[in-house]
């Protein structure tokens, strides 16, 4: 660029004009972002966040203590312990998700005949603690009692293609 246009553009401001044209130009286009957390993006039916225990509608366990996920899973995160009910159906007793070891590979979800255990829309569970993330049994039904109607519905969008 010559010393003459160098001095032209400084003179008349144009690289502050350019700025300012796109400014505009952008000022009036759909925003790309979002103001999370008060907004948030969707997700997919598929997504594999927070783990979650699952009820029937009658308010009983789902899992039956067959021990499948806690086999296939590969970060060994699961740790079950079972026995018969007096009604003589097994139960779980102890059911434990280290989720600081979890990969959230989702093969417990796939692993689970009765789809008890899931992996939930939830992705908002950060903790301050590592203990906060060794999840009881209680912890991961009071999960699946609060997120039931978004995960039934997540469940029913993926049946076709499962
Ligand atoms: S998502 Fe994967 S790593 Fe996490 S508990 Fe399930 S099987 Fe284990
Ligand atoms: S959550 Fe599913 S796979 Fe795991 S023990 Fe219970 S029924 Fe079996």
């Amino acid at each position: 660029m010559s010393f003459l246009d160098q001095t032209a553009r400084s003179f008349l401001m144009i690289e502050l004009v350019k700025g300012f044209a796109l400014t505009l130009k952008y000022m009036f286009k759909p925003k790309v972002t979002i103001n999370y957390p008060f907004e948030k993006g969707p997700i997919s039916p598929r997504f594999r966040g927070e783990h979650a225990l699952r009820r029937y509608p009658n308010g009983e366990e789902r899992c039956i203590a067959c021990k499948l996920c806690e086999a296939i899973c590969p970060a060994q995160a699961i740790t079950i312990e079972a026995e018969p009910r007096d009604d003589g159906s097994r139960r779980t007793t102890r059911y434990d998700i280290d989720m600081t070891k979890c990969i959230y590979c989702g093969l417990c979800a796939e692993a689970c005949p009765v789809d008890a255990i899931v992996e939930g829309p939830n992705f908002e569970f950060a903790t301050e603690t590592r203990e906060e993330l060794y999840y009881n049994k209680q912890k991961l039904l009071d999960n699946g009692d609060r997120w039931e109607a978004q995960i039934a519905a997540n469940l029913e969008a993926d049946a076709p293609y499962r």
